[in-house]
């Protein structure tokens, strides 16, 4: 079992790692959406807003409002596109957003500390949450009659909220609850850099026991990657690979060990 993540950041090329999925099978696809949420927002009159945790964490501001442009944009548009792809290459694919079939239940955060100008705030109406539950019951009976299950946020409370949760995380639960052999996080550089400005220091591999001590090296939305890949290797999925979707065979390329590898 593969579970593979694209990135929705400026400078993804989806299309590659799509092309170069849709002739395998056994294999579930999760994707984020960064740039599609920011760019109906601007149109919306509502411009992106980030906080940035104390630890240096940065995540999406997402009010009420924002969270329906963010349903509008991920579920509503890029799924829809993703899966209509896929289809047209061959795969029986499957659009889900984490309320589908309570795919992703979690907990809305009550608070979310924010750091501004050097100073902590306890913003209050932040929709972001964390995922306690994975309907992979769900997953399986999907796979089990051929289709490609293809996962974006938002996920959803019990009591039906709707909760921006990350994509790389979403993406290592899907991988934990499945039991995947590996997973594939595709973003717009070739891995984890030592200097995020030059692709040519590429940290080849990283193992889980210096996870920690790698993490000084990311920043912002790459540290995301890694508190991903700790997840997963933590809830017992063997290796992880960071990786560029920005080559031709990106799943073939990763799977042979190129990019970040963390075991
Ligand atoms: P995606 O949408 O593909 O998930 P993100 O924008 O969320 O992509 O994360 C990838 C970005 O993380 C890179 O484009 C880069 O700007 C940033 N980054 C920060 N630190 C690092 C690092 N040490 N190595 C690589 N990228 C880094």
């Amino acid at each position: 079992m593969l579970v593979v993540k694209v990135g929705g950041a400026n400078g993804n090329d989806v299309d590659n790692v799509l092309i170069d999925l849709a002739p395998r099978k056994d294999y579930v696809l999760v994707h984020g959406g960064s740039k599609e949420v920011d760019s109906l927002a601007e149109a919306l009159g509502r411009p992106p807003k980030f906080l940035t945790s104390p630890s240096g964490v940065v995540s999406r501001y997402t009010d009420e409002r924002t969270m329906e442009i963010f349903t509008m944009a991920l579920p509503g548009k890029l799924n829809t596109e993703i899966v209509a792809r896929l289809q047209s290459l061959g795969a029986k694919a499957l659009g889900l957003s984490g309320a589908d079939g309570a795919l992703l239940v979690g907990r809305r955060k009550e608070a979310v500390r924010s750091v501004d100008n050097g100073r902590v705030l306890l913003v209050k109406d932040d929709h972001s949450g964390t995922i306690e539950q994975v309907n992979a019951e769900l997953l399986r009976t999907l796979l089990g009659g051929g289709y490609v299950p293809v996962i974006c946020p938002p996920a959803v409370t019990p009591r039906g909220e709707l909760i921006n949760a990350d994509a790389d995380r979403v993406a290592a639960m899907v991988a934990v609850a499945l039991q995947a052999e590996v997973l594939l996080l595709f973003t717009n550089v070739p891995g984890l850099l030592r200097e995020p400005s030059d692709p040519g220091t590429l940290i080849p591999e990283v193992p889980r026991d210096r996870l920690d001590h790698f993490m000084n090296f990311a920043y912002g939305r790459m540290k995301k990657k890694l508190l991903a890949a700790k997840e997963a290797l933590d809830g017992g999925v063997p290796r992880v690979v960071i990786a560029s979707s920005q080559v031709t065979d990106p799943v073939e390329r990763a799977l042979s060990g190129q990019g970040t590898v963390l075991s």
